[in-house]
């Protein structure tokens, strides 16, 4: 089973050169229709497939080799770049020194360093009984496999009677920002040109990633207004009242950006005029907390640029395995759970199958850090079972700054504010605790210039070890 680190890069040399097959084949047992084509023909056979180059599966397939080197370990990642989402907002706030550049990495860096094979393809099925992956470029074989796929927007739940059409206008116009890619380059171009007028950011309810992402990006939003001298406001529609950091992030915009950062509670969007620039909305307003029915009024509301995040979910790897997941929208993977491992990174439904990062069904944070921290505990699990023997996550909890997530609220003196969470055993799955620190105690601010330089930092040593 083990080939060589040639054989490896083979394998990438192999995929490179293959013809694609497009369209995506949802397949549990069958084989897919792709698989007839001969573009579809098997290119190798891996002890561990992961499915996704992002936080979770860099971090699984780094700790595996690392754990024993004979590992034959391979990813598959669509993209044939790394775009950094962390750190993003610091792009969009004109921070000192930071562009797209800084947000990218070429994969030929962690691939050299580490010495696990990279496919650059898409997952278009998966075919558990097999144990083959179907890609854009042919089937790989595994032994185990590790799901790591990140989220998807969820247009169609949140919006049914849209056609594709306005859904492909909305990803155009209004781009989420939430995956890596083109759409992180598409908001930066609409920022850096904008010119006087409002920018309007939703937050969607239910789980999303990152949940402080939205209002750090109302903050940086805001930074590079007053530093180019724009005209406008950063309106939050937030769908719930829910702000992640909220105390830190309200006191940050009425002493930075008052009158230009304007947060608004239990805004549902209804419609979208993408031509005239236009949103409608229905605001609730509740008397107080026994209130449940409150008072909707429909607004609407126009914009220079809008960052429209729609409803998120898991991204369609998970549906096309076929493990079960959670009924709510989102779609969490289930994950296993025994009186010997009462937590684990093993889906509930295949011995074979794991997952990190934002598909996880634990009641941890969808964050960068906290699939650095899952990725680690997965390849463990796996390293274990490849060797013969068993390891409990459980054993590593409670496990205090599991996640530790910072967001960068001024740009002259740079100042952030922070989250940290403790992980623990949480039932079947493994439960979270936050709790956001003053930076300041001296002046009792939530923000400071140390937690600033801390948010640099931070970014330096995950790319540090995603890719070294
Ligand atoms: C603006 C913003 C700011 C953030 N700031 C922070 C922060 O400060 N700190 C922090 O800890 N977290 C932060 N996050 C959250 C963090 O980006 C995510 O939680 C993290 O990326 C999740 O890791 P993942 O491995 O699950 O998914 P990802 O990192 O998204 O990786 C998934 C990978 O799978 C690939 N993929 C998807 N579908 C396929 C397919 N069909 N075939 C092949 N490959 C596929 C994708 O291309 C991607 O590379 C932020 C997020 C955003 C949007």
């Amino acid at each position: 089973m083990n080939i060589s680190r040639r054989d490896l890069f083979k394998f990438a040399g192999i995929s490179a050169a293959a013809a694609a097959v497009s369209g995506c084949t949802a397949t549990t047992g069958a084989a897919p229709v792709a698989d007839l084509n001969t573009a579809n023909k098997m290119l190798g056979r891996h002890q561990v497939v992961i499915i996704g180059g992002g936080f979770g599966g860099l971090t699984v397939a780094k700790e595996l080799k690392k754990i024993d080197p004979k590992f034959d370990v391979a990813i598959i990642e669509k993209n044939d770049s790394f775009m950094s989402c962390p750190f993003s907002n610091c792009n969009l706030g004109g921070i000192e020194g930071v562009n797209l550049s800084t947000l990218t990495h070429d994969y030929s860096q962690a691939i050299e360093a580490n010495g696990y094979g990279m496919l650059t393809a898409s997952v278009t099925g998966i075919n558990r009984a097999a144990k083959i992956v179907y890609t854009s470029k042919g089937s790989v074989g595994y032994d185990i496999l590790v799901m790591a796929p990140g989220i998807d927007y969820n247009y169609k739940g949140q919006f049914p009677t849209w056609d594709a059409a306005k859904i492909a206008k909305a990803r155009r116009l209004t781009p989420a920002a939430l995956v890596p890619g083109g759409e992180h380059i598409a908001l930066d171009r609409m920022v850096k040109n904008m010119e006087d007028g409002d920018v309007v950011i939703t937050v969607p309810a239910g789980k999303y990633r990152c949940p402080p992402a939205p209002f750090e990006r109302a903050s940086m939003i805001a930074n590079f207004m007053k530093k180019e001298g724009i005209k406008g406001k950063v309106i939050i529609l937030n769908e719930t009242a829910e702000v992640a950091k909220g105390a830190a992030f309200k006191e940050s915009w009425k002493e930075l950006n008052a009158g230009v950062v304007e947060h608004n509670d239990n805004c549902k969007i209804v419609d979208v005029d993408f031509d005239k620039k236009v949103i409608t909305y229905v605001q609730t307003v509740f008397a107080n907390k026994d209130d449940t029915v409150g008072v909707a009024t429909t607004k609407t509301q126009k914009y220079g640029i809008f960052n429209f995040i729609p409803h998120n979910m898991s991204n369609p790897v998970i549906e096309m395995s076929g493990v079960a997941t959670t009924p709510d929208g989102f779609k969490k993977v289930k994950m296993a759970t025994s009186a010997e491992k009462p937590v684990s990174f093993q889906t509930a439904t295949d011995v074979n199958v794991y997952a990190v990062g934002d598909v996880v069904g634990h009641a941890i944070p969808p964050s960068g850090q906290s699939a650095i921290w899952s990725g680690k505990e997965c390849a463990k699990e796996i390293a274990y079972v490849l060797h013969g023997k068993s390891y409990s996550v459980a054993s590593a909890l409670p496990y205090k700054s599991a996640n530790v997530c910072y967001s960068m609220v001024n740009g002259n003196p740079e100042e952030a504010i922070m989250v940290n969470h403790e992980f623990m055993v949480a039932g079947p799955v493994i439960g979270s605790k936050g709790s956001v620190p003053k930076g300041d105690t001296v002046n009792d601010k939530f923000r400071s210039t140390g937690l600033g330089k801390a948010t640099r930092d931070w970014y330096k040593g995950a790319m540090r070890d995603l890719f070294s």
